[in-house]
């Protein structure tokens, strides 16, 4: 296994400490990677400020050049990449190579964009122009589950805009934005990138810091909640991408046979470990039955195991903490509903390993539905009146995503309009496109991402010129 190295102002620079990263199929320790002290951090920090002027008057062309640059590069290591993120992540192989050449693909899709002035007015009175000029720093803070994608979320429009970054991955998966560090140290201008790691302790430093304009954060609520208070001390910009407990919906009219495998496929990628998986499951009494019993056969027949292995569909759990949490609400759902049997009993020896696990006759009060699961155990919850299954869905401080099935196109928009989500889908779940926004309502974030223009909007600063004439 290779060195892994912080990124500070253009160098590569051993951590002041270190931290084990345990690879969760085998609870082997894959590395050791370097861990930032607080020093190391305000370096960072100083380093991204002092970059930024030169980066910000840097010709746009220019960036562009820099962003499709390091798009090549992640392609030329893409299969290095894909492994790496297989053994720190637990994603089946074919799934982290899509993540390793989807990020790749990000920079291109930011390197086309651009950043128009738009006239407001232009009359015999004045010229009013409006400019989007580059924030400063960018805090980009990171989760476990997509550590390329959700890095690259904010890196990309960052480079495009003129600003620069301090990135801070999550504790469990820091090795492959490492390596991108070193990927990017040639490529880009130094300071203009840096990339710390942490051990959960440094979040709240670079949150506050004061050198920093903006922190763009994807995590849980409750860790949302701290970066918002973190922001408030010097007032800085902020998006929120979190936690989410999204519900989908099943009316009466649906084909079980034909939807159940979009349902499932919904609910456990990446073993669960999905923002916007599917988290609770409402279905109609009358397909209630057979949608259990469908989902429970896929549960069954899931190939679950390391991801490096051949023929993986569902890899790990990603860390311990987060492995014991989805036990506990498996036993909390064992008392409160009925766990659907599976022919697959042993559990694997080692490894963060829980099979896709179907939970029906279960209701709101338990901790299963009211939570949020981040992991393979699915509830199914049984209505008979759609009032009733949107009053029930939309009952929550959650707001991220939300989904209708049906075959009847006007009643799933009807209901798809009501409820409260950043984004609802009808007949499928989930998914995420460089042009269109990705955003929490409720208390599931604030701020969106991707989403072309819109995202630009997120990472700069609305600046009016208005010319007397
Ligand atoms: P988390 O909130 O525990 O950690 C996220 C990041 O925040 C990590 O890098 C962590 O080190 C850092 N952090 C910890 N304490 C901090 C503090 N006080 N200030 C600033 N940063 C701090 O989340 P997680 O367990 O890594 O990820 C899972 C969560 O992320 C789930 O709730 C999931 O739904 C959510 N998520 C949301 C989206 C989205 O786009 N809405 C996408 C992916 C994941």
């Amino acid at each position: 296994m290779n060195k892994f190295r912080l990124l500070i102002g253009g160098a590569l620079v051993d951590g002041d400490l270190t931290l084990a990263v345990v690879n969760p199929a085998t609870e082997e320790v894959l590395a050791h990677a370097p861990r930032a002290s607080l020093n190391q951090l305000n370096a960072a920090v100083a380093a991204a400020k002092s970059a930024f002027p030169q980066w910000a008057a840097t010709p746009i062309a220019e960036r562009r050049q820099a962003m499709l640059a390091l798009a090549d590069a992640i392609d030329m290591h893409a299969d290095e990449l894909g492994r790496l993120l297989t053994q720190e992540q637990g994603r089946p192989l074919d799934h982290t190579m899509g993540e390793v050449r989807g990020t790749a693909q990000r920079f291109r899709y930011w390197a086309e964009q651009t950043l128009d002035v738009e006239v407001l007015e232009d009359s015999d009175d004045m010229r009013v122009e409006a400019h989007r000029k580059p924030l400063g720093v960018v805090a980009a803070i990171v989760p476990w589950n997509f550590p390329l994608g959700m890095m690259s979320w904010k890196v990309a429009p960052s480079l495009l805009v003129g600003n620069t970054l301090v990135v801070k991955p999550a504790p469990t998966t820091p090795l492959t934005t490492l390596r991108l560090g070193e990927l990017a140290r040639d490529l880009l201008p130094p300071g203009v990138l840096n990339i710390i790691t942490d051990d959960n302790d440094l979040g709240a430093t670079l949150a506050e810091h004061p050198d920093v304009a903006k922190v763009s954060f994807t995590g849980s609520i409750a860790t949302g909640r701290k970066v918002m208070a973190s922001g408030a001390v010097t007032l800085k910009h902020l998006t929120l991408e979190l936690g989410g407990n999204d519900a989908a919906i099943v009316l009466d009219d649906v084909n079980p046979a034909k939807i159940a495998a979009q349902l499932f496929g919904g609910a456990f990628y990446n073993s669960g470990q999905v923002c916007t998986a599917i988290k609770r499951l409402y279905v109609h009494a009358s397909v209630y039955d057979q949608i259990c019993d469908e989902l429970a056969k896929l549960a069954d027949q899931a190939v679950v195991g390391d991801g490096l292995d051949q023929g993986t569909e569902f890899g790990p759990i990603n860390n311990r903490r987060q492995f014991e949490k989805v036990k506990e609400l498996l036993a909390d759902a064992r008392i409160n509903g009925t766990v659907m049997p599976s022919s697959n009993g042993a559990a694997a020896e080692r490894g963060y390993f829980i099979r896709p696990t179907i939970v029906r006759d279960i209701q709101e009060g338990s901790r299963l539905v009211d939570e949020e699961q981040f992991g393979p155990v699915l509830p199914v919850l049984k209505f008979s009146e759609d009032e009733d299954a949107l009053a029930r869905a939309n009952n929550t401080l959650f707001g991220l995503g939300g989904s209708i099935w049906s075959s009847n196109a006007e009643r799933a928009y009807a209901l798809a309009d009501r409820l409260e989500a950043g984004m609802v889908w009808i007949n499928r779940h989930g998914g995420a496109w460089d042009h269109i926004p990705f955003l929490g309502s409720k208390q599931s974030g604030i701020g969106s991402e991707l989403g072309g223009a819109r995202a630009l909007e997120e990472y700069t600063q609305l600046k009016i010129v208005n010319i007397k004439r």
